[in-house]
């Protein structure tokens, strides 16, 4: 079987692989780019591959870096089924169309400029309308239970403790008489998280695609979480100030009410301080994450059965409608406010940060990985100056994070879960990482554990043979790989990208010139030229 990495490569957004073996072709996870202008671009370009040609794509969880791009894909003629768990469908109901629906409005913002400037308006990559399109192609998969989904393909999805719904991908591949076994760890949790159980321990696989966002860090402070919390709250109160937290709709707002809950059950939380869920996305999350109970780990359970429901609290308020949002642009103080997105580069909280980012007395709390190039890591990184909405906004307030809010496996929790792998896999894949971080996860999983690393570049395609990887029919063992090697190995799907690529040229250049007569030919012989490939 041939596996091709078309994102999450040396980058944590935009996870999606292709698997392909003599009759069948399928994707993991078909996710959106976020950061750099260059990497959010891929987004709007032709798919690598054409998406009419997956038979089905595995979904590993709701978040927008792993789905966000699925709308499209059917939007572009993938029309197979999506297996992914009960709750991760149901989450993507309200995702797809929310993500569609942010397209929209920024793309109506950004064309106002530009056709003010003259100049070439640009197109949403779905619609709110078109994500809703796609959602009857979700096909729930219970945790543990094998499924065939194609002939010699096996699927099982286990828990992986990241968010409501996540899953690790084992995958059993038969071909020629030999079967593989291929493991994907989605994203993975960190153990001990509230509501969420912790990451399942998977007992073997030839080959394991890995991810790798804090292969370099050690989250610290994970006992003091909500005294961590309380401390930001007072101190941010104290001066007067907004506490504004940038939040992952899923899971992350969920996990601070969680803890905000604690706090005011022990009577440390002022109840008078008015805390604001600020995205209507995070509210109807955060409605499913009540109801979903069978999800919930023991520790929550016992909370519920005590008579607390430790996700609803007294002084917490929805801010629903546009109007609601606006509002708390007026507040001076005394008010929490948790908005999406989670790295501050789209949707409700970019006002917020417009309107507490320059006054000293607020605290902006980011509780999860910000992604190299997005507003969030800006800031983070100690940027003075920044600009929201076309606005050059100077930063006064006070930037805190707290790691320990991660659903991210730290360093020894990803070493951790590829130890209990026996016998060891042949060969780690390592995905979903920043260039920093992967050589030095690399470096300790060959070092500690004798497991050949390999980190995929954009577009690499390896052969997994039960044996090992092949490169040109070489086998190949570490991590060095020279660059885009790997990818003349699959000889077909460079000529498919190429004849893809050629086509939208052609198409780009005719929309200027407009000569239809020759446009017809042109791409009739390059079709024919395809068909005989
Ligand atoms: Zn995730
Ligand atoms: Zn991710």
């Amino acid at each position: 079987m041939i596996i091709t990495f078309l994102g999450a490569t040396k980058t944590v957004t935009g996870s999606f692989f292709v698997i392909e073996t003599g009759n069948v072709r399928f994707a993991v996870d078909c996710g959106m780019f976020q950061g750099s202008k260059q990497l959010k671009e891929k987004n709007y370009s032709d798919f690598p591959i054409e998406p009419g040609s997956l038979q089905f794509v595995i979904l590993t969880h709701a978040h927008i870096d792993h789905s966000g791009l699925i709308p499209k894909l059917c939007k572009e003629g993938f029309k197979g089924p999506i297996y992914t768990s009960p709750a991760t469908a149901e989450l993507c109901g309200i995702m797809f169309p929310d993500a569609g629906h942010i397209q929209e409005t920024e793309v109506e913002m950004k064309n106002r400029k530009l056709s003010r400037a003259g100049k070439t308006l640009l197109e949403p990559i779905y619609t709110a309308e078109e994500a809703l399109e796609c959602l009857p192609q979700l096909q729930p998969l219970n945790y543990d239970e094998i499924r065939r989904v194609a002939p010699g393909v096996e699927v099982r999805l286990r828990d992986a403790g990241h968010i409501l719904g996540s899953s690790i991908v084992e995958l059993w591949v038969q071909e020629n008489g030999q079967r593989a076994k291929v493991v994907f760890s989605g994203d993975l949790g960190q153990g001990g998280q509230p509501i969420v159980k912790d990451p399942t321990v998977v007992e073997g696989a030839d080959y394991v695609i890995m991810e790798s966002t804090y292969g370099n860090r050690l989250h610290k402070g994970t006992a003091t979480r909500v005294e961590q919390l309380k401390k930001i709250i007072d101190d941010t109160m104290r001066r007067g100030g907004n506490l504004i937290i940038p939040s992952f709709a899923v899971e992350r707002t969920q996990d601070i009410l969680y803890d905000l809950s604690i706090l005011q059950a022990n009577g440390d939380l002022d109840p008078s301080i008015e805390i604001f869920i600020d995205s209507p996305l995070a509210i109807a999350e955060t409605e499913i994450f009540q109801k979903s109970i069978d999800y919930y780990d023991q520790e929550t359970m016992e909370i519920l059965s005590s008579g607390r429901h430790p996700l609803k609290l007294p002084n917490l308020k929805f801010s629903r409608t546009r109007e609601d949002s606006v509002e708390l642009n007026n507040r001076l103080g005394n008010t929490i406010i948790i908005s999406a997105s989670g790295m501050a580069d789209a949707g409700r909280i970019k006002y917020h940060l417009k309107y507490n980012l320059w006054r000293p007395e607020s605290t902006v709390l980011f509780v999860g990985y910000q992604a190299m190039g997005t507003l969030g890591r800006r800031i983070l990184d100690g940027e003075k100056m920044v600009t929201i909405h076309g606005d050059q906004l100077v930063v006064k307030a006070d930037i805190q994070s707290i790691e320990a809010y991660s659903a991210h496996a730290d360093q020894v929790g990803l070493l951790n879960w590829l130890k209990h792998f026996k016998p060891k896999p042949k060969t780690v894949f390592l995905v979903h990482g920043e260039e920093k971080a992967q050589p030095v996860l690399a470096d300790l999983i060959q070092t500690e554990m004798n497991i050949p690393v390999l980190i995929p570049g954009w577009l690499d395609a390896f052969e997994l043979t039960p044996q090992g990887v092949l490169v040109e029919g070489t086998m190949v063992q570490a991590h060095e790989l020279p660059e885009h090697r790997a990818v003349e190995v699959n000889k077909a799907l460079v000529a498919e990208r190429k004849y893809l690529e050629l086509r939208t040229r052609l198409n780009n250049l005719f929309q200027e010139k407009c000569d239809r007569a020759l446009y017809d030919e042109l791409i009739e012989s390059l079709d024919k030229i395809a068909g005989n490939m």
